[in-house]
């Protein structure tokens, strides 16, 4: 099996090098990852500059390659030439923070997985409920042990799937219950921050994402608020088909 590992936070991340050596021993890793961090990035490709490769050196990167690009370029760019083998699976993370309900659409770790998913490859993406890489270690055995049941259950090379699963930051994270969710939404995110720069003209931070708001049962964010593990399965088409209909009678004779 070729296992193709990405993330969003760049390749210095420790949630990348913790998920790769969770991997250890399942088949052949390549990782291709940002050069820096590019949380929030969404599916963003890079089109107004070439993207530069390079190899990493150093203890905890040694072999992963790294793209001045988004996380959606490094796996873009791996499947459409920079791999010689296609791989059979792509993970994504480990992220730092949930990547959960609205989370998704600005994800570029969810982003990076469904770069995969939609080459046709399965894929999975990985992310911690808190910020901070708190019990990183047990996030990353319980993110492999997601892997190994997924592959024992879901056979590789057929239809391809997206998942996003988020991990409590627990101690016991590998030997929490797993559960198959639904997004949840959050309130709309908290307004921007205005500051002034030193030449004082005024500049902006983009607010924190909102809290939950539609967060009961079945959702992702009830599953970690129980301390379970989120497993959301993903699809890509945003058609409103409930209301293609009314939508199709009200715009008939336009
Ligand atoms: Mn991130």
């Amino acid at each position: 099996m070729r296992i193709l590992i990405a993330n969003d936070d760049g390749y210095l991340a420790p949630g990348l090098a913790a998920l790769v050596r969770a991997c250890d021993g399942l088949g052949h890793i390549d990782v291709i990852a940002p050069e820096q961090n590019a949380s929030g990035t969404s599916n963003a490709l890079t089109l107004n500059r070439p993207l530069s490769i390079f190899e990493a050196r150093g203890e905890h990167v040694k072999g992963f390659r790294v793209v001045n690009g988004t996380p959606s370029d490094c796996v873009h760019v791996a499947l459409t030439g920079l791999l010689a083998q296609r791989p059979d699976l792509v993970l994504s993370g480990i992220n730092n923070g949930a990547n959960m309900g609205d989370d998704t659409l600005y994800s570029g770790t969810v982003a990076a997985a469904m770069e995969g998913y939609l080459f046709g490859v399965p894929a999975i993406a990985f992310s911690q409920a808190e910020k901070g890489w708190g019990h990183l270690e047990a996030a990353a055995a319980a993110a492999r042990a997601v892997v190994e049941q997924v592959l024992a259950q879901a056979p590789l090379g057929g239809l391809p799937w997206l998942l996003n699963v988020n991990i409590p930051n627990r101690e016991d994270a590998a030997s929490l219950p797993r559960v198959v969710t639904r997004l949840g939404r959050r309130h709309a995110s908290e307004p921007v921050i205005v500051q002034t720069n030193p030449r004082g003209e005024p500049i902006y931070w983009i607010g924190p994402a909102g809290d939950a708001r539609e967060c009961g049962e079945g959702t992702d964010f009830h599953a970690v608020a129980q301390g379970r593990i989120s497993i959301t399965p993903l699809q890509v088409d945003l058609t409103d088909h409930a209301s293609s209909a009314a939508w199709a009678a009200r715009l008939a004779g336009a």
